[in-house]
């Protein structure tokens, strides 16, 4: 297959972010039976934030994460980066899930937002933050009523969220894609994932946690008062255990009942020069999501390129590492995406594509999954909203397995799961349809609107 856009034909095949001298060294793989208080399977931003808060309750607690690769290698070293507050993917989605616990679960996102910035403050973590906000624009005209009911919404609840018009909106980040927006300006913007999870790392092990990289979980056996985590070369008994293993639906079989693991797909540019910059303004540098049917999100690194993401794809079977995305074609969409948004950048070229694994739910947002009588809790389903609501999850999971009995555990957010999703063989004929029709609806609608109304009626709101 031949590249439409030359741009990428360069493009190494591997996460902008995780291309960088300052990754840290391996933790030794685990060899040898060991014990713990608490097990956390996994080595993103869940299953990190896990082990500071745990460590930052209780110092004594004897705190092991063990990870399958390499601790920022799986979706936490992958995403665009955007910051938000919202713990439910976003206050329409917490609407149409949650509405009568609305004012709860925002609280809880603006309290979660503060805890995540106080605890990389604390700790000194280089993260590339910037604070420009979150920006969500209306990719056609049809979709600004629906922008405007998002804007009474982010007011409702107390957020600093300006309304843009075509020209203001136009104004801030030159694109004829642009026919209004929201800027939300609390507690918003972007962040540099990998540097974010190194740190991480890093606070996690100052306090005395144990990591251990390249040790995959192989089994798990209940021995009545705790569980036996059986690695390649070693074990791990502790009474409590968190599977902290997003779309990887290791830890029970279950999981998957509850959670499909699609592939996300990112480009990144190379540095924008100032002439370039000046083409497209963006001078207040926010996170972007447009209002596409297949969402995209952009904004702009620490030196100036662009990350521009958001085309799904999902292989037979949930594999969490296809090959079939590491072909520089994959991303030739995205490409053609980027250049309807910013046609005046074709003289940029794209130097890194990847893609990473989304662990979506009909509920759009963290779910919780006790398992082994409580002993074990799955703690996931983000679906690609996770860089800030992670620390949520991690802390309700432990709230869950240490018992704690605070209020959010009545919540129906730690109460309920979401809806189950057909299993294999349904899953990969359904999966493939849907995205079919979510690449073409715009262009070509026809049945796939109709298709796109039916899984939305099926609880997946796309
Ligand atoms: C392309 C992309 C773009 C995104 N953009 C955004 C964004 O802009 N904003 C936002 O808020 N969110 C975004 N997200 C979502 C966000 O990145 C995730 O929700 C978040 O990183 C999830 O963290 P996690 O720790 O739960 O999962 P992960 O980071 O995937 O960690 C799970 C870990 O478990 C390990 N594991 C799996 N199986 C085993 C096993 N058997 N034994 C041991 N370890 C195991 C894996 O190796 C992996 O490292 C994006 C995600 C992707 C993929």
């Amino acid at each position: 297959m031949t590249l439409k856009h030359a741009a990428l034909a360069d493009a190494t095949l591997s996460p902008l972010w995780l291309d960088d001298p300052a990754a840290p060294a391996t933790e030794p793989h685990l060899i040898g039976r060991r014990q713990a208080d608490l097990l956390i399977v996994g080595g993103g931003f869940t299953g990190l934030w896990a082990a500071i808060i745990a460590k930052q309750r209780d110092p004594s607690r004897e705190v092991v994460v063990i990870e399958a690769g390499k601790v920022a290698h799986g979706a936490s070293g992958r995403p665009g980066g955007i910051v938000s507050t919202s713990v439910m993917h976003g206050l329409s989605n917490a609407e149409r899930v949650f509405p009568d616990d609305m004012e709860m679960l925002e609280r809880l996102g603006i309290e979660n937002l503060d805890a995540w910035r106080a605890t990389i403050e604390e700790f000194g973590i280089d993260a590339d933050l910037e604070w420009g906000g979150e920006m969500t624009v209306a990719a056609r005209p049809e979709d600004i009523e629906g922008l405007r009911h998002e804007q009474d919404l982010h007011r409702r609840h107390g957020h600093d969220a300006v309304w843009l018009d075509r020209d203001q909106v136009r104004a801030e980040v030159a694109s004829p894609m642009f026919h209004a927006g929201i800027w939300s300006r609390d507690r918003t913007g972007t962040v540099h994932p990998a540097k974010l999870a190194w740190g991480l790392k890093a606070a996690a092990k100052s306090l005395g946690v144990a990591i251990h990289e390249h040790t995959p979980m192989e089994r798990v056996e209940d021995l009545g008062s705790s569980l036996r985590i059986t690695t390649h070369d070693g074990s791990v008994t502790a009474p409590r255990v968190l599977f902290a293993t997003n779309a990887w639906a290791a830890g029970h079989p279950k999981i998957r009942s509850y959670v499909v693991t699609m592939r996300d797909r990112v480009i990144a540019t190379e540095p924008l020069t100032e002439e370039q910059l000046s083409r497209i303004g963006w001078r207040n540098r926010q996170g972007i999501y447009d209002t596409r049917t297949q969402l995209n999100y952009m904004r702009l690194t620490r030196d100036n390129r662009i990350v521009y993401g958001g085309r799904i794809g999902y292989y037979y079977g949930d594999r969490t590492d296809p090959a079939g995305d590491r072909r520089i074609e994959v991303y030739d969409r995205l490409a053609g995406y980027f250049l309807q948004t910013f046609p005046q950048l074709d003289d940029l070229r794209f130097t890194h594509a990847w893609s990473g694994p989304i662990d979506m739910t009909t509920r759009l947002a963290v779910h919780f999954q006790p398992y082994y009588g409580g002993k074990g809790v799955y703690a996931g389903g983000y679906s690609g909203f996770g860089v800030t609501a992670s620390r949520f999850g991690a802390r309700m999971a432990l709230e869950m397995l240490d018992d704690t009995g605070v209020p959010e555990l009545q919540l129906g957010l730690a109460r309920s799961l979401p809806r189950t999703i057909p299993r294999e063989p349904l899953r990969w004929p359904g999966a493939s349809i849907t995205i079919r029709a979510l690449d073409e609806v715009d262009s070509k609608g026809g049945w796939r609107r109709a298709w796109i109304r039916l899984i939305h009626a099926m609880g997946f709101p796309l």
